[in-house]
């Protein structure tokens, strides 16, 4: 387990380090229950209760499990920071 989560911004484009309260994993098994690295909801480890997160990553990018509702946000700040680009 890493002592922080790396939150990706999408508008700076950076990385700030979070700390790991929940003491997440980055991927428990499947059936298992964990929380969102975003809002830390309790959420169950599956297809279709949990999301690979395109904001919340471990120290080598990969990402860390959230919610569909933050999923979901981080799709509309994803989209919207590429907006800003053009
Ligand atoms: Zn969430």
């Amino acid at each position: 387990m890493e002592k922080t989560l790396k939150k990706w911004d999408f508008d700076r484009h950076s990385y700030s380090d979070v700390p790991n309260t929940y003491g997440l994993e980055l991927r428990p098994p499947d059936g298992t229950r964990t929380r969102c690295a975003n809002c830390g909801i309790t959420i169950e480890v599956s297809d279709k209760g949990s999301y690979v997160s395109d904001q919340w990553h471990n120290s080598t990018g990969w990402g860390y499990l959230v919610c569909d509702y933050c999923f979901a946000l981080e799709q509309i700040a994803r989209r919207k920071a590429g907006e800003n680009e053009k």
